[in-house]
């Protein structure tokens, strides 16, 4: 499945995001080894050095954070050039994180820098991200997002047993929808259990 990559935050540093929403996750905050926060860091001094050397600039550096919950995999504020990720696709997707996550939210907020409020993912992002980070320009991934989905409830059938989205298991209860297997066609019954 394809996910929004990341999103964009606007004006009042509300976040315009066009990432699918994702019911929160009551668990506990997830929590990033230190030496993924560093290899982050130190990814992202490296992307804006280069970037400085390409363009000839002189780009402050953005401040890093975790704090992006849900199936986005990164954010960029465009006015206080803050770069937030999301701390469980991180940890579960490291490798493509610092490959590409990291390169395409700095792309956004030189972008910003240097042109002001265009496109998020138009020409003058496109071109820093290939020619500047030799990247593709992508603008969604294709991570697991298992563990960043919101709750599931087990549903059953005659032939198997399914899970069903918080939205749609609200509906069941409170009388406004009920779902059937494509396969058998009978009706879904909550067996009781919350998947995640
Ligand atoms: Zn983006
Ligand atoms: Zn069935």
């Amino acid at each position: 499945m394809a996910v929004s990559l990341t999103s964009l935050a606007g004006r009042s540093e509300k976040e315009l995001s066009s990432a699918p929403t994702t019911p929160r996750r009551t668990s506990s905050k997830p929590t990033l080894s230190t030496s993924l926060q560093h290899a982050a860091h130190t990814r992202l001094e490296q992307c804006l050095n280069h970037a400085n050397r390409m363009l000839k600039r002189n780009f402050a550096k953005p401040e890093l954070l975790f704090s992006v919950r849900g199936k986005a995999a990164g954010k960029a504020y465009l006015q206080s050039q803050q770069i937030r990720l999301n701390p469980t696709l991180f940890a579960e997707n490291p490798q493509a994180f610092l490959d590409e996550v990291i390169p395409h939210e700095l792309a956004h907020l030189l972008v910003y820098q240097l042109y002001g409020r265009v496109k998020p993912h138009g020409r003058e992002w496109q071109t820093i991200m290939k020619n500047v980070f030799g990247l593709p320009a992508r603008t969604t991934h294709d991570f697991a997002v298992a563990s960043v989905q919101g709750k599931t409830f087990e549903y059953r059938c005659q032939c198997q047993t399914l899970p069903l989205s918080v939205r749609r298991h609200n509906k069941v209860q409170r009388g406004e929808a009920s779902y059937h297997c494509r396969r058998c066609r009978a009706q879904l019954h909550h067996t009781g259990i919350q998947l995640s």
